[in-house]
């Protein structure tokens, strides 16, 4: 058994979340990869270490001097060091960092530090190698990552290193330059990691006990999510849940090794399972949806077809309109005299009368109308595929609670049900839903239908 654990910020941001890890890693033989990001917030208003080190970048291309800013970052690792009764000699390393402090040092490799000097005080506080990400994720000249080249350099380290921990967030590029993966990118070390040696099991630890069903925010108490697919996770990430970075996905999805999202703080929580449709028929078969999400302000741009005129190829003119703008269509609902655009409202901000005047010329319609301000809910689930109802239901549950619907969308593979109703309407739309397909978090499991 092999299991890869990373680490993000919160599980790092002192000694007693250090003194955690240590216990998690010891008290499962099988974790011997581990990957950490670097120390996050300590309590609400403090600061990560990464939002630290890009200010001091700042500080510097303004050439202001970062010296308080960057002292605070060396007295946070000394200060770890020092509780945890680590050797290592991270003065140096910030005497060597300080020295280079100029315009001329990479922003990229002044924020990977972070995750360089917590990787090489955890390395040591477990008695594990410290192997540079720098050597193992490998990035082409285009930017990109090479993942044959990087799962090769990762076997080869794992030939030479049984127990290892590697800095999440970057990697270099050819010559060795340093480069990082967008915010948040650990997640995305950490599942090439595991992808690299075949673990069997890619923990994630962070700060919250799995996934929940629902935004914690709009509804109390959300149950907590047991198993999940990738593509129902896909579906709620894209429609605003905040989980895991996107790219962490691909890589252990690809093959095969499921993510466990656990709590560092709670580690005897089971936490949140993510897996392939294959391997899921779950404990909770039961239940319909596995979680809701939505996002509001997009803006709904409906075409009345004009009956004296051809109407062939008028979705896919408009449509070219918008591509041409470079805005994305998240759903097109149609009827048989007018089809209908959904597009997220920013998008079209600076350009929605000109996509309009544009569509008017090329589609000749009967009519435009645009409506803004909706909301899209998104109802997640592998378990309303070919159970008739699910959608019934749901629309009932809005009409009883007066909410007027204004689009609806489904996939073909009936992992989710799309509902648009206007912003003002949102949370009760989420509340509503929720309390109608999940029973409350000290109850039974879910309610069946
Ligand atoms: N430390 C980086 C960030 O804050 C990367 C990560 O934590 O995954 O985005």
């Amino acid at each position: 058994m092999l299991k890869v654990a990373k680490f993000g910020g919160s599980s790092l941001a002192d000694a007693k979340q250090f003194q955690k890890v240590k216990s998690i890693v010891d008290a499962d033989e099988s974790r011997r990869l581990i990957v950490v990001s670097a120390s996050g917030k300590r309590s609400k208003d403090d600061n990560k270490i990464t939002d630290l080190l890009y200010l001091c970048h700042a500080h510097l291309q303004y050439s202001v001097s970062c010296e308080s800013v960057f002292s605070l970052i060396e007295s946070r690792y000394l200060e770890i060091k020092q509780e945890l009764g680590l050797e290592i000699n991270i003065e140096e390393d910030f005497a060597k960092l300080r020295a280079r402090l100029d315009k001329s040092l990479s922003v990229d490799e002044l924020v990977s530090r972070g995750e360089y000097l917590t990787a090489r005080m955890m390395a040591e506080y477990l008695g594990f190698d410290f192997v540079d990400a720098a050597q193992l994720v490998l990035f082409d000249f285009d930017g990109k990552l090479n993942t044959e080249k990087t799962y090769a350099a990762i076997r080869e380290a794992l030939q030479e290193h049984e127990r290892l921990v590697m800095p999440g967030f970057y990697g270099s590029l050819p010559g060795g330059r340093i480069k990082v993966f967008s915010r948040g990118g650990s997640d995305i070390s950490g599942a090439l990691l595991a992808a690299a040696a075949g673990a069997d099991l890619y923990e994630n630890w962070t700060d919250v006990s799995g996934i929940l069903m629902a935004d914690p925010r709009i509804i109390d108490n959300p149950r907590r999510i047991d198993t999940i697919t990738y593509p129902e996770l896909r579906e709620l990430a894209y429609m605003g849940a905040n989980v895991l970075h996107e790219g962490a996905i691909y890589p252990v999805k690809d093959a095969g090794i499921p993510i466990n999202i656990r709590n560092t703080n709670a580690p005897d929580d089971d936490g949140t399972i993510i897996c392939g449709e294959d391997a899921a028929d779950l404990p909770d078969s039961s239940a319909l949806i596995t979680g809701l999400t939505g996002k509001k302000n997009f803006t709904v741009v409906t075409v009345s077809k004009n009956q004296h005129e051809d109407n062939l190829g008028i979705i896919r003119r408009a449509l070219e309109v918008f591509e041409k703008y470079r805005v994305e269509v998240e759903h097109i609902p149609s009827g048989i005299d007018s089809f209908s655009v959904v597009v997220s409202s920013d998008q079209v901000e600076s350009c929605l009368y000109d996509i309009v005047g544009e569509i008017r010329a090329v589609c000749r319609p009967a009519d435009i109308r645009i409506v803004d301000s909706i909301a899209l809910v998104a109802v997640v689930g592998r378990g309303m595929s070919y159970r008739p109802g699910v959608s019934g239901r749901l629309f009932a549950a809005l009409g009883d609670a007066k909410i007027n619907i204004r689009m609806i969308a489904q996939g073909s593979d009936e992992l989710n049900i799309i509902v648009g109703v206007e912003n003002k309407d949102f949370e009760t739309a989420l509340r509503t839903i929720y309390s109608n397909f999940v029973e409350p978090a000290d109850q039974a499991p879910h309610a069946a239908l």
